[in-house]
C-alpha cells in the first residue's frame, strides 16, 4: 500500500470521525430495528419451577406444547438451588464474581438440557450462544428453541452493588435477550402470582402489585423482589422491552393468558 493510500484509509469520513466515543454529546439517537419482535421470550424459573420437579413443570410443558403453533417462543432456563449452592461454596472459597458467574452458568444450562429432552418430541432444540443467530431458522422449522437464561458475561461479569454474587443472572439474561430481539415484553414463569410488597413466602400478608413502573419500584425500595434488581434498572433504559410480566406457572392457564398478551400476574413497565 502506498503512503497516499494509507493516509486515505485513515481518514474515512464518518459521523464519529475524531470522536472518543466517551463524550456525552456523541449520540446515534435513531430508532434501531426490532429484529424479531413477535418472539415470546420466556423464562422457566429455576428454583421456582424446575426444582419443584414434575408436578410444577409438566403442566407448564403442556401449556407450552398447546401453544407452540400459535406463537414463536424462546424458552430460557433459570438455575435455582444448585446455582445457589455453587455461589455459596465459591464465595466461601473467596472466588471473585467472575468465577461465580462462570460456575453458576452451568446449572441453568443443565436445566435447559433437561427441558430440551422433555420437549424433544415437540421440536425442542437446545441452543447455545452461537445458535442464537439461527433463531429464524428454528422458528421456520417449527422448533422450540431452549437455552440457558444466564448471560454469557462469565469471567467478565460486572462488579455488583451488593456483594460478590453475580448481579446479572438468568432474569437479566432473559430480559437482555428480549431487548435484543426487539420483543416488547419478557415473560417470567415463576411460582407466585407476580410481585408483592414483600416475599409472600416469608410474609403471607404481603399485598399483590398488579402493575408498577420501574421508577416507582426503585423508589419504593422493597425488601425483596421477584426478579433480579438489575432487570428493573435495565427496564428504565430499554429501547424495546418496556415491560416484564411475572406469572404463576403453577396456576393453570395463566401462562397461556400471558402468551395471548393479557395483563395477568404483574407487569413492571418502563
Ligand atoms: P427463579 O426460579 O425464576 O430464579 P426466584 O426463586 O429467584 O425465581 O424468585 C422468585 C421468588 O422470589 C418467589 O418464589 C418468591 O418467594 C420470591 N420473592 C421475593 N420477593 C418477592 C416479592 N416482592 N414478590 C414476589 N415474590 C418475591
Ligand atoms: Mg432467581
Amino acid at each position: 500500500m502506498s503512503d497516499v493510500d494509507q493516509q486515505r484509509q485513515l481518514s474515512i469520513a464518518s459521523a464519529l470521525e475524531d470522536a472518543t466515543l466517551t463524550t456525552s454529546d456523541v449520540k446515534f439517537d435513531y430508532d434501531p430495528v426490532a429484529i424479531m419482535p413477535d418472539v415470546r421470550v420466556m423464562k422457566i424459573g429455576g428454583q421456582s419451577v424446575m426444582d419443584r420437579g414434575r408436578t410444577a413443570l409438566f403442566p407448564i410443558l403442556e401449556e407450552i406444547v398447546a401453544n407452540k403453533d400459535r406463537f414463536h417462543m424462546l424458552l430460557c432456563c433459570g438455575g435455582g438451588t444448585r446455582a445457589r449452592h455453587i455461589y455459596a461454596i465459591g464465595a466461601d472459597l473467596e472466588m471473585p464474581t467472575g468465577v461465580l458467574a462462570a460456575m453458576g452458568g452451568y446449572v441453568p444450562m443443565q436445566n435447559a438440557r433437561m427441558l430440551q429432552m422433555l420437549l424433544a418430541k415437540h421440536g425442542g432444540i437446545f441452543i447455545d450462544e452461537d445458535d442464537f443467530v439461527k433463531l429464524p431458522l428454528y422458528f421456520q422449522m417449527g422448533c422450540l428453541p431452549i437455552m440457558t437464561g444466564m448471560p454469557p458475561f462469565s469471567y467478565w461479569e460486572k462488579p455488583g452493588k451488593n456483594g460478590r454474587i453475580p448481579s446479572n443472572r438468568t432474569d437479566a439474561g432473559v430480559f437482555l435477550s428480549a431487548e435484543f430481539l426487539g420483543a416488547p415484553r419478557a415473560i417470567f414463569v415463576k411460582d407466585e402470582n407476580g410481585l408483592y410488597e414483600d416475599d409472600p413466602k416469608k410474609n403471607p400478608k404481603a399485598k399483590h402489585i398488579p402493575r408498577i413502573s420501574a421508577a416507582e419500584l426503585i423508589e419504593r425500595d422493597l425488601p425483596d423482589l421477584v426478579v433480579e434488581r438489575v432487570v428493573i434498572d435495565y427496564l428504565t433504559r430499554a429501547r424495546f422491552c418496556k415491560e416484564i410480566q411475572i406469572v404463576n406457572g403453577t396456576e393453570r392457564g395463566m401462562l397461556t393468558q400471558a402468551l395471548e398478551g393479557e395483563d395477568v400476574g404483574t407487569i413492571i413497565h418502563a
